[in-house]
């Protein structure tokens, strides 16, 4: 492709052409050399026009209702008039080839609509490089004119660091279950927490209840993810579309106490220069593996330090210094 071809991608995104933003966002996924440069100019011409969406990260475990809470939630906020993306990091992805939004009957309404834009998680890489290309996908929809941005992830730990850091607001969803709070608190999740909310409430409304008590205790034990705010945790039923209502308004609740005391812009910025250096990392680790002199180095040094002669730290040095 010739630059005349990206000015195009970047007038497409502009416009709003879904063929552009999906081209767009797979060169930024592809990890050619050549193509990572050209997703660099292109991000950079659309990049005065991002940052005018909500982003807002969901989490929860399998099965707890993320898709169907995403889907009534969008297709709701698309009949208030708004643009609703939907991206997915999903660190099992990598492992299993699938994506927790691969399946293409999820999300069915949704991903039918004009107004929304749904893309899984790029299905190879790390964690890390599965995040960077995620955070660029959110700007290049926010360039194309997309007011809400979703990003759904599996609520498994790691992951929901990467979420709350490239989000205004992050959500646990929990379900009713005895246990389930213990293990969110137990793997860190329920600390990055800016809202909670309960789906299923129409299974069991007592149990719900319950939950959500034990769950205001334990956030109060905890330190809040952002100052001055209290976590609201809040009941719903994706599958009875209840709930929803109350939901956004805790999030512009949210908005408008961040922005009051300039925590929003602060957070922002704080992503962006984060991701700065989460990027060098990614750029010195993929100039490192592709280095002749380490990749020369590399069978015998991997060989020593998985048989036990080769202790790994001096394994490091010397694969640094092949670089050197
Ligand atoms: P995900 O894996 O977190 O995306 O969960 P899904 O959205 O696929 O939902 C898992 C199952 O829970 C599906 O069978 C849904 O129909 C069901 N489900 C989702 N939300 C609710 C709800 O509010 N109430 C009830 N009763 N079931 C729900």
């Amino acid at each position: 492709m010739t630059v005349a071809n990206d000015s195009q991608l970047v007038d497409g995104v502009i416009a709003g052409n879904r063929r552009a933003l999906a081209k767009t966002i797979t060169l930024i996924e592809s990890s050619r050399v050549d193509h990572q440069a050209r997703a660099g100019d292109v991000l950079g011409a659309l990049l005065p026009r991002t940052g005018r969406s909500i982003r807002v990260g969901i989490s929860g475990v399998p099965g707890v209702g993320k898709s169907t809470f995403i889907e009534a939630l969008g297709m709701a906020l698309i009949g208030r008039g708004h643009k609703v993306a939907v991206l997915a990091i999903d660190p099992s992805s990598s492992l299993t080839g699938g994506s927790i939004l691969g399946d293409k009957t999820r999300m069915e309404k949704l991903s039918q609509s004009p107004d929304a834009y749904i893309r899984p998680s790029p299905s190879s890489g790390s964690l890390g490089g599965v995040a960077a290309r995620t955070r660029e996908a959110m700007l290049v929809c926010e360039a194309a004119g997309f007011d809400v941005v979703i990003v759904e992830t599996v609520g498994v730990g790691q992951s929901e660091t990467a979420v709350a850091g490239m989000t205004d607001v992050f959500v646990l969803l929990q379900l009713p279950n005895a246990g389930d709070d213990l293990q969110a608190i137990k793997k860190g999740i329920v600390e990055l927490a800016d809202i909670v909310v309960y789906n299923k409430c129409d299974i069991d409304e007592t149990a719900a209840g319950r939950a959500m008590q034990q769950m205001r205790g334990a956030l109060h034990l905890l330190r809040a993810a952002s100052a001055g705010w209290t976590v609201p945790v809040l009941k719903v039923s994706a599958l009875q579309h209840a709930g929803l209502d109350e939901f956004w308004v805790a999030i512009q609740r949210y908005q408008e106490a961040m922005q009051a005391t300039g925590a929003w812009e602060a957070r922002r910025s704080r992503q962006a220069l984060d991701w700065m250096w989460a990027l060098v990392d990614q750029g010195l680790r993929s100039r490192f593996e592709r280095h002749a002199a380490v990749r020369a180095a590399l069978p015998d040094v991997r060989a020593a330090v998985a048989a036990g002669t080769l202790p790994a730290s001096a394994a490091a040095l010397r694969l640094l210094q092949a670089m050197d």
